[in-house]
């Protein structure tokens, strides 16, 4: 009787094993189901330009769910190591990436514990390379994350006043965008992301909508460059702006009727993270320009992931989830004052520079 239980129980344990090996195998696999490689240009027989014809390879598809408490708990880490200039300093981005790979990208599976285990071995000696060096999908999650986050952390330099008043600036380490609501202006989100739309024909939600009150000064979340200011059927009064690796466009849209755009804001232009850029308010949804009609004050607010330029326009675009992002944007957000009463024009009051626009 009691061999026949064991006997039981290794069938058991066996079929256990395979199930989890099979499901690990479909959730590894998951993150590279869009993932394909681009062949538009096998269409080209001419033999001259077979350098042209290679087939590039590049990321199609981010889904971005890290949760907004492993955002926290990863920045603080890498912002700790850094500040108080630890032996072995932490990069947010590869424990994120390593905790990912270890989910298939599935946050629900997320436990601090497993990032304190990780952390631990890189303090014992251990390099993310060694860790890693297994996991097959690791690069595609180091890469897609450091698209999104690889330019949230690090040098910058902010205006600080000594007891004279005299102002200069001080190098920092730490996070270096803003939330797109300056500071003091309340506001409330929730994740709607992917929610559907039935304005003009039906398609769904590609961004994160902030409802505040009209007038909220609009905040460049990112240093870059304006790409676009003016008016667009959907977003009404809009502003795009490509970070310098332009791997990001930040997107904010239905800004203010008759007063959408900060002073001197114009295409071409670079702003730098924490500058005002422009107001909230709710135009839109018309092809006449400078009409209201949304139904609540909100900031339609976007990020596209352009890993190939081919991705910028048409149906291959990358839009991702800001809900956590936002949510870890509200930890640095820009004080602004109201510097033009004549015209109403905010500014912000403490200058940064990014650590990238220094030479
Ligand atoms: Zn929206």
């Amino acid at each position: 009787m009691k061999k026949k239980i064991k006997v039981i129980f290794q069938i058991l344990f066996v079929l256990t094993i395979l199930l989890l090996f099979f499901s690990m195998n479909y959730i590894i696999e998951k993150p590279y189901k869009h993932i394909s490689v681009n062949s538009e240009e096998s269409s080209n027989t001419d033999d001259s330009s077979n350098e042209e014809n290679k087939e590039k390879s590049y990321i199609k598809w981010v889904e971005f769910n890290i949760t907004f408490e492993a955002l926290d708990k990863a920045a603080k880490l890498d912002i700790s190591s850094h500040v108080n200039n630890e032996e072995v300093k932490l990069n947010w981005i590869e424990i994120l990436a390593y905790i990912s790979t270890k989910y298939g990208g599935d946050f629900k599976k997320y436990k601090t514990k497993d990032v304190d285990e990780l952390v631990e071995k890189l303090r014992n000696g251990d390099t993310i390379e060694n860790l890693t060096k297994d996991m097959k999908n690791y690069s595609y999650f180091y890469e897609s994350i450091e698209a999104v986050l690889g330019q949230y952390i690090g040098d910058y330099s902010i205006e600080e006043e000594n007891e004279n008043g005299e102002k200069s600036f001080v190098q920092k380490y730490g996070i270096k965008v803003f939330s797109p609501i300056a500071k003091g202006y309340s506001y409330n989100h929730y994740d709607d992301f992917g929610a559907s739309r039935s304005y003009g024909y039906k398609r769904i939600h590609l961004g994160h909508d902030i409802m505040g009150s009209i007038g909220t000064p609009i905040i460049a979340v990112e240093s870059g460059i304006v790409e676009v200011a003016g008016w667009n059927q959907y977003g009404g009064w809009r502003i795009g702006i490509r970070s310098f690796d332009r791997k990001r466009y930040y997107y904010y849209a239905h800004l203010r009727k008759d007063h959408p755009f900060a002073k001197d804001l114009y295409e071409g232009k670079t702003v730098e993270a924490g500058d005002v850029i422009g107001y909230l308010g709710m135009t839109g949804y018309s092809a006449k320009e400078n009409v209201n009609n949304i139904d609540v004050p909100h900031l339609h607010f976007g990020i596209q992931l352009i890993f190939d330029e081919s991705q910028k326009e048409g149906t291959n675009q990358i839009w991702i989830d800001l809900y956590n992002i936002t949510k870890f944007l509200s930890k640095n957000k820009s004080e602004v004052y109201l510097k033009y009463p004549d015209t109403k024009d905010y500014e912000r009051k403490i200058n940064t520079i990014d650590g990238n626009n220094w030479d």
